[in-house]
């Protein structure tokens, strides 16, 4: 061996590792996995940062967790392979009170309601919201009411994957975890590394595509400056055709999408991944008309899960041929090889 004992001594990892590496420097997603995975609960989120809030006793699982940190120090090594697509659909919910409460064609929705009823899952970690939608709940549910409670997108970040653990608390055996892209690539590490017993415990990833998204507080101050309104007064948020859209009670507030780039969560920028590439059903709204979803299948359960909700009648498809997926989903291709372009460079750790 040629290392001398100094040079051969471990380094120690522990939290102050991650704060330095990703939290400090500006380059957390916000998932929450790292709150999850603390053997001794040590970390909570504060103003959508993770915290030290106790004894850190030096385990690494946070900085094992934490798919940024992995990129940074790993750099190409860390890539996981992402899941291919398998098919694409265009698709919509048949049931009138999902499709109505979703946020677009009821997708997400049903394929979780249908997959309660099979037996296939006994929990569902999805976002609901506290007293606005600027508040997002993450929330693991147990029932088809539950899941249909939570319905509709939240633009803001979602600490989501600090729920993990009560998958492991409450020994959920096959629960469906929903998420954008940035939950579904921690969720994977985690589950690669066997944290929690996800690995076995996890049944089904939906992912939903994801430009960016947006930081509550810089959120309520725009439309507070721009439009007077309060989170409290919006029902919905939607975007179509290159606008952000508040919905209240009485008015439609329509603001062109870069007009906000200015609203946008700071982690967000170092993201590459649109389409949820390592999730096994990954469903969107882009190309399509705002009440339908883009569905892209990207494993085999996440062909049966889909194929069986068709089969019970529960939603209505149209199968793209994949040599129309070029002109039909230009659009998404664009997008996804955009994000992967113009995504702020980890830098190396030194
Ligand atoms: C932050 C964000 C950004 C998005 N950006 C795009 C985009 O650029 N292009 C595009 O085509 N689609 C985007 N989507 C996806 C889109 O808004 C819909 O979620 C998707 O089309 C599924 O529609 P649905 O009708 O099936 O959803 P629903 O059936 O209403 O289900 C939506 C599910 O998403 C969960 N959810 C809501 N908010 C969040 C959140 N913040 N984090 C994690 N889970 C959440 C809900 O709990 C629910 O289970 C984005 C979604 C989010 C949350
Ligand atoms: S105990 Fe482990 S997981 Fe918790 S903060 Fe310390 S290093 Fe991170
Ligand atoms: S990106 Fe996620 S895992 Fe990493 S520090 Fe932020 S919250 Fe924790
Ligand atoms: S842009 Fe990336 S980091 Fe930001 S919320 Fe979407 S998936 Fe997460």
């Amino acid at each position: 061996m040629s290392s001398s004992k100094s040079s051969s001594k471990a380094k120690r990892i522990n939290f102050s590792t991650l704060f330095k590496g990703i939290i400090k420097a500006g380059y957390c997603a916000s998932c929450g996995a790292c709150v999850s995975v603390c053997p001794v609960n040590s970390i909570e989120m504060q103003n959508d940062l993770p915290k030290l809030v106790s004894t850190c006793i030096s385990c690494g699982a946070c900085v094992d967790a934490c798919y940024r940190f992995q990129k940074r120090e790993k750099q190409e090594q860390a890539a996981m392979d992402p899941n291919e697509i398998l098919e694409i659909y265009t698709a919509k919910a048949k049931d009138e009170r999902i499709y109505t409460q979703a946020q677009n064609g009821g997708v997400v929705t049903t394929l979780l309601v249908h997959a309660f009823e099979e037996g296939l899952i006994d929990g569902a970690l999805v976002t609901d919201k506290y007293s606005n939608l600027f508040e997002p709940k993450p929330i693991l549910v147990n029932t088809s009411e539950g899941v249909i409670h939570g319905a509709g997108s939240k633009y803001v970040i979602s600490n989501s994957l600090t729920k993990l653990d009560a998958v492991r608390t409450s020994h959920k055996k096959k629960a469906a975890i929903v998420g954008v892209p940035c939950h579904i690539e921690s969720l994977t590490r985690i589950m690669e590394f066997g944290y929690l017993g996800l690995d076995h415990r996890v049944a089904l990833k939906i992912g939903l595509f994801c430009m960016h998204s947006y930081d509550k507080n810089l959120l309520k101050q725009f439309v507070a400056d721009k439009f007077n309104i309060t989170p409290e007064q919006i029902i919905k948020m939607d975007i179509d055709k290159g606008k952000f859209i508040f919905v209240t009670e009485t008015e439609k507030y329509k603001v062109k999408l870069s007009d906000i780039d200015s609203a946008f969560y700071n982690g967000c920028h170092f993201c590459s991944d649109f389409t949820a590439d390592y999730s096994d059903i990954a469903v969107g709204n882009i190309g399509v008309d705002t009440k339908s979803n883009v569905v892209l299948v990207r494993t085999q359960k996440g062909k049966e899960l889909f194929e069986s909700a068709i089969e019970k009648g529960l939603l209505e498809v149209t199968k793209i041929d994949s040599s129309e997926w070029e002109t039909k989903f230009g659009l998404v291709f664009k997008l996804e090889k955009r994000k992967k372009k113009e995504a702020k460079a980890l830098p190396a750790l030194d």
